[in-house]
């Protein structure tokens, strides 16, 4: 067995026998360091599917031994250590029963972290990391810094940690799922947005959740740093994970003496009696409040970093966003038609309508992750004209909502993009905000915004070329962290 104490500088994993749980990216990008470093791997994943099964031949030509499908009874004989993917339930039976045999089970952050040579990054929290991640690693990048963006935006941390060229700051975008995982993983920075109903799928509730997400600043000391919005901090005191490291706070609603905050229509930084002006608000070219809560958790990470006001500055300023978040997409006989297809939960589609003035046709539903959809009610009343509702979760969100305004259902996006244009009229904006993952009707959120996107751009509602497949070959960022074994 490894014991995981000794293993603090990096690990010896020379001769050892790892299994990788899960061959999605980062469990692909884990076997692949973890042979690197002289272990001996075998992986597993329940899927059988084709871009799988080549991925399983891809490692077995690196040397690991791979199967899929359902595992043989010996099939964790003699592991010494396994590296759970993300999408992977911790209450399977394979995982209680490596627990209840003492082998170690570590996220794959959590392995990258102890071959990883310079300092990490990490953001989490329920809705913004990839907008806060994406523009940190422009201004530190703007700065001189060598510093890469890595983990659930795309690129694992494993393969960063594994490649040739070290950078000087690793910019890591963490879910609450790894961070389940994790033993001595310690961000020099831990940054946690905010927290609302997410992954009910996966956690008993809130509580669960925000536990799982507190364990980034467990095992933070004097030298670190603990990031969050002022609003939230009493959540995080609860799990008893601040004091030892120093805060830094954020709020675009508080004034604080210390953090990052906005006073009239100035976004300021104060710190140890100075105040520094980063910039004004329309400065910031994202839509909404939620990006200057997001636009001011970036410059309080960056004043940690030393990164000077002018090129915070500047590249706010240039910074316009990603695809699929609050996307302007056309303005079209005075009706705007904006893609928020990554909203895919209560959470953001409630941040999305408050970022909007005039009346919103709202297009939403997918796949449903059991949420309480009448947290919606009071956005749907004040700005909603109707609301057009697709997919699974289209019949419990039609009750949550009942009597709030018009309900409609559509079959595909493309109805849907025809009923709310039907229905708009000058002034009005056309919103997708699905509160719902996409995996019902399509590969994932990239390819909905998509198909949203050329229903938009006025193509005819009867193009079946429009209709959700699940084939579409749009790669995903991880949506809700999925795949798995
Ligand atoms: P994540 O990586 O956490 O999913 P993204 O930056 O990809 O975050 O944004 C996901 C969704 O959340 C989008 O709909 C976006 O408009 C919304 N969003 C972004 N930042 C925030 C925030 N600070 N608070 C609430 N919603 C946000």
């Amino acid at each position: 067995m490894l014991n995981m104490k000794d293993s603090s500088e990096g690990m010896d994993l020379k001769g050892r026998d790892v299994l990788v749980l899960g061959i999605g990216a980062s469990g692909a990008a884990a076997a692949k360091l973890l042979l690197q470093k002289g272990a001996r791997v075998t992986c597993s994943d329940r899927c059988e599917e084709e871009d799988v099964q080549r991925k399983a031949a891809f490692l077995r030509g690196l040397g690991c031994r791979v199967e899929l499908g359902a595992q043989r009874e010996d099939f964790a004989r003699g592991a010494e250590l396994s590296v759970i993917s993300p999408g992977i339930d911790p209450s399977i039976p394979l995982v209680r029963e490596l627990a209840h045999d003492g082998i170690p089970i570590i996220s794959e952050i959590e392995l990258a972290f102890r071959f990883c040579a310079c300092p990490v990054i990490a953001v989490t929290g329920t809705n913004g990391k990839t907008t806060v991640v994406t523009l940190l690693e422009k201004v530190l990048l703007s700065s001189g810094r060598r510093a890469v963006a890595c983990g659930n935006i795309g690129r694992p941390f494993s393969e960063v940690v594994a490649g040739e060229n070290s950078p000087e700051l690793v910019v890591l975008e963490v879910s609450s799922f790894q961070l389940e995982a994790i033993r001595e993983f310690t961000p020099w920075i831990g940054v946690i947005l905010n927290i609302t109903d997410d992954h009910l799928d996966r956690y008993a509730g809130l509580e669960d959740y925000a536990r799982a997400k507190a364990a980034l600043f467990r095992n933070q000391g004097s030298r670190d740093w603990a990031v969050v919005r002022a609003e939230d901090k009493s959540v995080w005191e609860k799990y008893e994970v601040l004091g030892r490291q120093s805060e830094l706070l954020f709020s675009a609603s508080e004034t604080l003496d210390n953090g990052a905050c906005v006073e009239e229509d100035t976004l300021l930084m104060k710190r140890g009696g100075r105040r520094e002006e980063i910039c004004r608000r329309r400065d910031v070219a994202l839509v909404g409040e939620h990006n200057i809560e997001n636009v001011l958790a970036v410059a309080a990470i960056s004043s940690i970093c030393g990164v000077v006001p002018g090129v915070l500055r500047e590249t706010i300023r240039s910074f316009h966003g990603l695809p699929h978040r609050m996307e302007p997409i056309v303005t079209r006989g005075g009706v705007r038609y904006i893609n928020d297809s990554k909203a895919t939960n209560p959470g953001a589609v409630i941040r999305a309508l408050q970022s909007l003035e005039g009346p919103v046709l709202l297009i939403a539903g997918g796949k449903d992750k059991g949420f309480d959809y009448s947290v919606l009610r009071q956005d749907i009343s004040k700005k909603v004209k109707a609301v057009i509702l697709i997919g699974e979760a289209r019949e419990r969100m039609r009750r949550a909502l009942d009597g709030v305004t018009e309900a409609l259902y559509a079959e595909t996006l493309a109805e849907a993009v025809g009923l709310a244009a039907e229905r708009a009229v000058p002034g009005d904006t056309v919103l997708l905000s699905p509160a719902c993952s996409s995996y019902d009707m399509f590969e994932n959120f990239e390819e909905r915004g998509e198909v949203f996107k050329r229903c938009v751009w006025g193509v005819t509602k009867n193009d079946t070329q429009l209709l959700g497949s699940r084939n579409s070959g749009v790669r995903s960022q991880n949506e809700d962290a999925s795949g798995g074994i």
